[in-house]
């Protein structure tokens, strides 16, 4: 696990070592730590590494989004405030209910006794900790609002990015997939959402990405990710208006469109194409 200085008061783990990637960015008087990695004994040592290479005190947790792997650590920062938009913390009341119940959780935790032991290992004290602060569309933190937390959507429902605008660098949580078939599977993504976000962020005068996954890049990466949607969206539509069913477009993904880098043989691709064939067909485009 390596915490990489991004620039002046910025760091992220890009290496996979905490799955998704987490980061911080030092204040004058404090560290903001932005999403928590995917279990607590690695988020443990995240904090170390921050403790070790940035300094103290830590007072805020901005979470991008709730997929396990960017807050499944988020225990270890319990003493801080958690920062989620409203829309990402409406969703807590039901995966409370069913998934991150005690008794989804158990479940999760067989699982990953029978088919990964080690895994299992560090998910044996997890708790669900719920964010303690929201925000509707943006909120800004630091004594000169220097950083900006904006409500996106487009990934998941209430996924946002957080932007230090006095270094022009942003944090993209799960937006950017750096190298890596971007993940549009979930049942509340929104390509529409997702696109948009993309255009509002190539106006703006970001030089550096970190994304949620994969190495630091440029805004290159993200001309590269929204012209592959347009062309996916533009299948998706053809296969709508043909009145394909969804088990026969399943079927045919090999002729959607190349994903970039060709990372098609990802099966992440027939979630997201099944996920965008339903937004679509309920008119939701
Ligand atoms: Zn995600």
């Amino acid at each position: 696990m390596k915490l990489e200085q991004v620039s002046e008061t910025t760091w992220a783990i890009v290496d996979a070592s905490t799955y998704g990637n987490v980061g911080c960015i030092k204040l004058p008087k404090s560290v903001i730590v932005i999403d928590t990695g995917m279990t607590p004994p690695l988020a443990k040592k995240f904090r170390k590494l921050i403790h070790k290479e940035v300094g103290e005190p830590i007072t805020d947790v901005i979470l991008t989004h709730y997929h396990s792997d960017h807050v499944f650590g988020t225990q270890v920062f319990q003493d801080c405030t958690l920062i989620a938009s409203s829309a990402m913390a409406a969703i807590y009341p039901e995966l409370l209910n069913n998934r991150w119940s005690p008794e989804g959780i158990q479940e999760l935790k067989e699982y990953y006794v029978q088919n990964d032991p080690a895994f299992a290992e560090q998910l044996k004290d997890l708790r669900i900790i719920t964010p303690t602060q929201t925000f509707e569309d943006s909120m800004t933190l630091g004594k000169e609002n220097e950083v900006h937390i904006q409500h996106t959507g487009g990934h998941t429902a209430g996924h946002s990015t957080v932007y230090l605008n006095t270094e022009r660098v942003l944090f993209a949580g799960d937006l950017v997939f750096c190298q890596q078939y971007p993940y549009a599977g979930d049942q509340t993504n929104n390509p529409l959402e997702w696109m948009r976000a993309f255009e509002e962020i190539l106006k703006m005068p970001v030089e550096i990405i970190v994304p949620g996954h994969g190495p630091l890049c440029g805004k290159e990466e993200i001309q590269i990710q929204l012209a592959y949607f347009k062309k996916l969206e533009t299948w998706i539509k053809a296969q709508l208006s043909e009145e394909i069913s969804l088990e026969k477009v399943l079927q045919t993904v090999d002729s959607s469109p190349t994903p970039p880098y060709d990372l098609k043989a990802d099966p992440r691709l027939k979630f997201s194409i099944e996920r965008w064939y339903t937004f679509y067909s309920q008119d939701e485009g």
